[in-house]
């Protein structure tokens, strides 16, 4: 596989990162992962736009334009021959030679690292059909979870907490309110309404969140952004999550309960429909 490394591109195992990189260290770096489908980027634009936020709130400086770094997506989905699958890019505060809890200067190198991953057929991926079984967990991250940092010990342990209890996720839950799942945001639909929690500092703000909630509107669903209960979760009629790389995904299981009739519903089918027709005719 080829990967990007600040600048050049270059086999996988060539690719070396410095033992002070503040990355390594602090996890002071921040990530976007975007999904590639017909060999095309999916919202490419959103995700530049949300890097370019996490790069400003951590006051760290953008390494290159946005066309720049389409064109280092679209090289490397070129160069692996990626049909679909995922591109993960990376910039952390660099390498500032030793190890300080303060910030570097601001004219130390960024690193910058994208590579590929594919994922072959994954807009049909089985669980479609059965959904996904979520557990609740407490929601034990930092205070700015809309900065997409590397910080994701947490959301890991939540995934084994996920596992270890024969589930597929955790959603996240904050002063009796669910946040979102450990890489997700978090949907329940009770009558016709489809209900998700707000943006705020406590939640991802995500790029197919924002995307699936503006196709809901334009379909004429109604939508409540505020924050809701396990309970209300598992009292509802349906549940989904939306990502990057899941798209749209039912959940039909919540902390051992089935939700509606325990089987993937028809709003969150809809959703997936919609929202992958309309992405593919506006990837690029
Ligand atoms: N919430 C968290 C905590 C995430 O890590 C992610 C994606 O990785 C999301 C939500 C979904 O965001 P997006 O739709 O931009 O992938």
């Amino acid at each position: 596989r080829t990967v990007y490394l600040n600048g050049e591109y270059m086999p996988e195992d060539e690719a070396k990162v410095s033992v002070f990189d503040r990355g390594f260290l602090m996890a002071d770096g921040v990530y976007e992962v975007t999904s590639v489908l017909d060999g095309k980027l999916i919202d490419f634009d959103g995700h530049a736009v949300r890097l370019q936020r996490s790069l400003d709130e951590l006051e760290m400086r953008h390494p290159s334009s946005k066309e720049d770094l389409l064109e280092v997506h679209r090289e490397l989905v070129r160069l692996n021959e990626i049909t679909d699958g995922m591109i993960y890019l990376q910039i952390t505060r660099g390498n500032p030679g030793d190890r300080d809890f303060a910030y570097p200067p601001q004219d130390t190198a960024p690193t910058v690292v994208l590579f590929t991953q594919a994922k072959p057929g994954m807009a049909d991926s089985p669980l479609t059909k059965t959904g996904m079984k979520v557990i609740s967990i407490p929601d034990q991250r930092w205070g700015r979870r809309d900065i997409k940092t590397v910080q994701l010990l947490y959301p890991s342990m939540g995934k084994m907490m996920a596992k270890a209890a024969g589930a597929d996720d955790a959603w996240m839950v904050e002063d009796d309110h669910i946040t979102e799942g450990t890489s997700n945001n978090a949907y329940i639909v009770k009558g016709n309404t489809i209900v998700t929690r707000q943006l705020g500092h406590d939640i991802l703000h995500g790029i197919t969140r924002a995307a699936v909630l503006r196709f809901a509107r334009e379909a004429q669903m109604s939508v409540e952004e505020r924050p809701f209960t396990v309970a209300e979760a598992q009292a509802a009629d349906e549940a989904f999550i939306t990502s990057a790389s899941m798209f749209v995904m039912p959940v039909v299981e919540m902390d051992g309960a089935a939700i509606g009739s325990g089987a993937p519903g028809p709003v969150a089918a809809r959703l997936r429909e919609i929202y992958l027709d309309e992405s593919r005719k506006t990837a690029i």
